[in-house]
């Protein structure tokens, strides 16, 4: 068995190895017993977990996720805590947090005749009762919401549908502090990752253990400003889901602190847990890690029936949270030495902020959060103060927009904002097809077609934008006007052929202008002003959602891996990137010269600056989110791009700080939380292991002897745990030195 946890051997595959042992030369003539050797694994492995777990001692018969370990390091009411928390002043520690996840890799094949298997396990381990499941997935029906978020790129790959399989991936959840995998919450997925699926994975993360007393619940899922909505609607429409008692209204919908910045900028302080009270400091992403562990045994799960993969997943899982529960010690004394500087450092910087604030901001500011936390577990927009008050930059197609209908109520110069629009695509479209012949220097035929494509289009709009030039301006005569340089023939001439790219767009930014041009052409200069801010800042929003994404690439795709192939394809979207970053940044630039030439005023050039290299780093709080100092990190200035700019300086100021106190301030609560949740984690798990070795000892006192050995030796066990975690803690616990 150990050989197929760590090793992910199949039983074929022992099995031809013992024939090799046996007879070196002629593996074939030792006798085919696969079939018998199969068998005996999978009882062997049901009657060990059987023992493990006690029921051969207690003369119980096992329920559901009664074989399989949780965790020690939360608290569980009658195996860890002292009798009387409840009356803890402090009970706010007392709560449970869990993240949820799709896993893609664990998918089944679809056999190619029925499956005639025994199921040996039926909901005791980690895989969900199936039955049940099955019930719930043929009567609820999933909903098709509206997407209210740009949900992050990377998250729409995961949703593939693998030909020919029955499961697509399994919908997972842990507990969120220690990545423990819950029993019984773990549910295969059928069509990509639905709604369905994950609701009957909470409903039974959430009724595994007591939690009838916790204070609340914090819900870990990167598309919870999705899932939340309408979650309590779904669950009270079905008799197959449920909320823990007492706790439905006592939810945090939480997402990753690294997926949450693919949000929208609302999303952050609604779904961060940077701003939960309580949650302590924990990133809700452990799950990724956790199965990219598995992964390596996904191949050696797909062909297997399914009643086979359910044994072996419950194993697996049940052999990852044992390792998990041994390690949990050292995991938790590191995790405090970390936290205990980083509530330092938390403090100092926020008192730093607070010696400079007024009594009148602190009480207002104070006020304002202890609002938004008393209301939002009602209503989350509540949070919303988190987030600047100015508003950000606005799109073009909003300024277009209002442009449009400027003109229209005017009934004067209708069309013109359209006619400059479709010059700035024009160019924005000339630049790509230079960045698709820069990237493929020696292209195939078929890149060839795609270039010639993208330039016969492009000729077309040339001539039904010069077309609409004759009725929108009927007294300029283009011929007549002197070009600029076009900015995309970097000063050398262009080619015939490429004439299409390097074409001037006769719009105001790109002649010479003249006292002697028509007035109405003259005009057309601020519609192309507000315009060309438009096309800055979507470019620089373009540019942010890249920086974003980058910086969640190299989290994700680079640095956990060492292995080469994955590797690769997070280097292959990095220059993806790269190349996106930098046709953003050209956009970008050409826009700013636009506005400079055209003369925008000194206001709107002051919001616009230019973008250096350095600029265009990734966000180290994001690729690198447990890197030293992040915090301290200096964000190029469009991260804090204000475009609206017709506050006055003070007020932008004050509303800058106003979200940096507020922040900080969280920041500070957080790992001060933290400090208190690592201590008492230690107690708990000193109490897990010794509850454990003593109800073993009960177990062996009240076993015939011939099975006392073994419930004494299981005793020894959990004995030797509580011991070493007691020393391990010895240093935090004792009064005075980590206070
Ligand atoms: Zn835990
Ligand atoms: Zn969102």
């Amino acid at each position: 068995m150990l050989a197929y946890l760590e090793c992910h051997t199949t039983s074929y595959q022992y099995y031809q190895k013992l024939r090799r042992l046996t007879n070196p030369a002629f593996p074939d003539s030792v006798p085919n017993r696969y079939a018998e050797l199969h068998r005996v694994k999978r009882q062997w492995q049901n009657v060990k977990e059987i023992i493990e777990f006690g029921f051969a001692h207690n003369g119980k018969q096992p329920g559901e996720g009664d074989l399989a370990y949780f965790c020690a390091g939360c608290p569980q009411p009658g195996i860890n805590l002292p009798e009387d928390w409840k009356d803890d002043p402090e009970k706010w520690k007392y709560h449970r947090s869990y993240c949820g996840d799709g896993c893609f890799s664990q998918v089944h094949q679809e056999p190619l005749t029925e499956e005639n298997d025994i199921w040996l396990k039926s909901g005791e381990g980690f895989m969900t009762e199936k039955t049940r499941y099955a019930e719930h997935l043929a009567s609820a029906e999933e909903r098709k919401d509206p997407i209210t978020c740009h949900e992050h790129r990377a998250l729409k790959d995961r949703s593939k549908i693998h030909k020919g399989c029955d499961v697509t991936g399994i919908c997972s959840v842990a507990c969120m502090r220690h990545g423990a995998f819950v029993p019984t919450a773990q549910v295969d997925m059928q069509k990509g990752e639905r709604q369905i699926n994950m609701d009957y994975a909470t409903t039974k993360a959430w009724s595994y253990g007591d939690l009838t007393e916790a204070e609340f619940l914090i819900w870990g899922y990167d598309v919870n400003c999705q899932y939340q909505p309408h979650h309590k609607e779904r669950v009270e429409a079905s008799e197959y889901l449920a909320f823990p008692d007492g706790l439905e209204d006592k939810i945090y919908y939480a997402i990753g602190t690294w997926h949450v910045h693919g949000h929208k900028n609302e999303c952050y302080p609604r779904h961060a847990t940077s701003f939960i009270k309580g949650a302590g400091v924990k990133s809700a992403e452990i799950l990724e890690a956790r199965w990219s562990e598995l992964n390596h045994a996904a191949p050696s799960l797909r062909y297997m029936t399914l009643a086979h993969r359910a044994e072996m997943l419950d194993a697996l899982l049940n052999d990852m949270n044992w390792k998990t529960m041994v390690n949990l010690p050292g995991y938790i004394s590191k995790s405090y030495h970390k936290a205990h500087e980083e509530r330092e450092d938390a403090q100092e910087e926020f008192e730093k902020l607070d010696s400079t604030t007024s009594d009148e901001q602190r009480t207002k500011w104070a006020s304002q959060e202890a609002q938004a936390h008393a209301n939002r577990l009602h209503d989350v927009k509540a949070m919303d103060i988190y987030l600047s008050k100015l508003e950000g930059a606005p799109p073009r197609a909003k300024l277009e927009l209002k442009r449009m209908e400027q003109e229209q109520n005017a009934g004067n110069n209708v069309g013109l904002t359209a006619w400059i629009v479709e010059g700035i695509e024009i160019q924005q479209q000339q630049l790509r097809i230079q960045d698709e012949i820069a990237h493929n220097p020696n292209p195939t035929t078929v890149q060839d077609i795609k270039v010639a494509k993208m330039k016969e289009r492009l000729i077309k709009r040339f001539e039904n934008l010069m077309n609409t030039a004759e009725y929108q301006f009927p007294d300029v005569d283009f011929t007549e006007l002197v070009y600029r340089p076009s900015p995309w023939s970097k000063g050398k001439k262009s080619e015939s052929d490429d004439a299409v790219i390097t074409r001037h767009v006769p719009l105001p930014s790109q002649v010479y202008s003249s006292p002697l041009m028509p007035r109405a052409y003259r005009d057309a200069k601020d519609t192309e002003i507000i315009l060309r801010m438009g096309e800055a800042n979507d470019a620089l929003q373009a540019i942010r959602t890249e920086i974003g994404y980058k910086s969640y690439v190299y989290r994700a795709q680079i640095r956990p891996y060492k292995g080469k192939n994955r590797r690769t394809r997070g280097w292959d979207n990095i220059k993806r990137s790269d190349r996106e970053l930098k046709f953003h940044q050209k956009a970008y630039t050409n826009a700013l010269a636009a506005l400079r030439i055209l003369g925008a005023s000194a206001e709107v050039l002051a919001q616009y600056k230019d973008i250096t290299k350095e600029d265009l780093r990734t966000v180290t709080a994001v690729s690198e989110p447990n890197a030293r100092g992040q915090s301290k990190e200096k964000l190029a200035w469009f991260w804090s791009l204000d475009v609206a700019g017709d506050s006055d300086g003070s007020e932008h100021l004050e509303e800058l700080y106003r979200i940096s106190w507020l922040r900080a301030k969280s920041r500070k609560e957080r790992w001060e939380e933290e400090c208190v949740l690592l201590k008492s984690e230690m107690g708990w798990t000193i109490n897990y292991y010794k509850h454990k070795s003593t109800e073993w000892t009960q177990l062996a006192l009240g076993s015939e002897s011939y099975k006392q050995h073994l419930a004494f030796a299981q005793s020894e066990l959990w004995r030797f745990l509580h011991d070493r975690a007691k020393s391990e803690f010895d240093l935090y616990l004792r009064p005075g030195i980590f206070g």
